[in-house]
């Protein structure tokens, strides 16, 4: 009922800037926050307006200067205990309350785990849309709108989807979409410090313990090397294979989602459209077909090498490199020769 009466009562003119939300964890920015203060630069200049971070945490104002860095001309910090872990009531009052105050005109957030989490319930307290998991942003050159681009029907198109009647205009961007800027450390900029608003018996979760899962071994998002395996690796076992090459190479475990449900490796090393969106320097392909869904999440890796023992399978159609052959003899070969290197 709030958003709706405020959706009446908006008027599209209140709202100016360009805000990036700033995840942190452990008191370091995601790299998605820095990717996106370089599109949000971009944006900000094509609007003629500000770029903002909005940094929430505990003791993270060092942050402040990270995000000048990347583009920001002003940091909105709210700092107490309370943020020292994110929580979806702490942050979500925070953050509606800043975005009632400050009136931005666009508001984006990586689509990570705390970002899917947050970017909705905010967009529907503020009473505006949010569109989720963009691989694209720029602006409509007819409205002036930011248009967002982001895969429909199963991933067989891209839709660009405006939000024009409502501010601000929110949404969750994939990591890894854009490069993340290059940092010039000379550049200040203006920080505003707000109180939090969050009281006591608001946040209704209590965090017992923090299992950190696989973020050495697998973070997809930002390795440089990736070899994913999928259904052609025949049976679980085999991909110590791919664990080998990756481990020879200093790279990191991927797979397809095909080798996921079939129970051979757990969920967060799927890369592609319900998995992780990933941009390598070089992505091995092995034994995987290539289905849109999996090169959706793969595409933008600077160098593709494929196996496969199908001549005509369609990871070839966009791999640099193709190697056609069975997995269990290339990769082991592979090994080999990268052990002497
Ligand atoms: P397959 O398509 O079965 O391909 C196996 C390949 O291995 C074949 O090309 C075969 O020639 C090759 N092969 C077999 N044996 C050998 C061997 N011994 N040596 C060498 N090559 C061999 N998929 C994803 O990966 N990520 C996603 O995020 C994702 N999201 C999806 C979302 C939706 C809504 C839908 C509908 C599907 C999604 N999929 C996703 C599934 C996708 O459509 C494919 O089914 C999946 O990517 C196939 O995985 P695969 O390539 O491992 O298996």
């Amino acid at each position: 009922k709030d958003a709706v009466e405020k959706t009446v009562a908006m008027d599209k003119n209140d709202y100016k800037g360009v805000w990036v939300y700033i995840e942190q964890f452990d008191g370091k920015a995601r790299n998605v926050s820095h990717e996106l203060l370089g599109q949000g630069r971009i944006l900000a200049d094509a609007m003629g307006q500000e770029l903002a971070g909005v940094i929430i945490g505990d003791n993270v104002a060092d942050l402040a200067k990270d995000a000048f860095a990347s583009g920001a001309d002003k940091v909105y910090l709210v700092e107490g205990s309370e943020f020292k872990h994110y929580s979806t009531d702490g942050y979500t009052i925070t953050m509606t309350d800043l975005i009632n105050t400050y009136k931005p005109s666009v508001v984006l957030m990586g689509a990570t785990n705390d970002g899917r989490d947050l970017g909705p319930r905010v967009a529907g307290r503020v009473g505006t849309g949010l569109t989720a998991d963009c691989t694209n942003l720029g602006i409509d050159e007819a409205t002036g709108y930011v248009a967002w681009t982001r895969p429909a029907f199963g991933g067989n198109i891209m839709a660009t989807i405006l939000c024009p009647d409502h501010r601000p205009q929110m949404g969750t961007v994939r990591p890894k979409v854009f490069k993340r800027p290059e940092q010039d450390f000379s550049r200040t900029g203006e920080i505003v410090r707000v109180a939090s608003k969050v009281k006591a018996g608001d946040i209704r979760t209590k965090l017992i313990e923090l299992i950190k899962v696989g973020t050495a071994s697998c973070n997809l998002e930002e390795a440089e090397i990736i070899v994913s395996g999928g259904r052609g690796m025949g049976k679980p076992e085999n991909f110590s294979l791919i664990e080998e090459l990756a481990n020879v190479l200093g790279g990191t475990v991927g797979s397809s989602r095909a080798a996921v449900d079939a129970g051979w490796i757990p969920a967060l090393h799927q890369v592609g459209q319900t998995g992780k969106t990933v941009g390598p320097k070089v992505y091995f392909a092995c034994g995987i077909s290539g289905a849109i869904q999996h090169v959706a999440g793969m595409s933008s890796s600077d160098l593709v090498i494929a196996i496969n023992k199908d001549p005509e399978a369609p990871i070839f159609k966009m791999a640099d490199y193709g190697i056609v052959g069975d997995v269990m003899e290339v990769i082991p070969a592979l090994v080999e020769e990268f052990k002497k290197i």
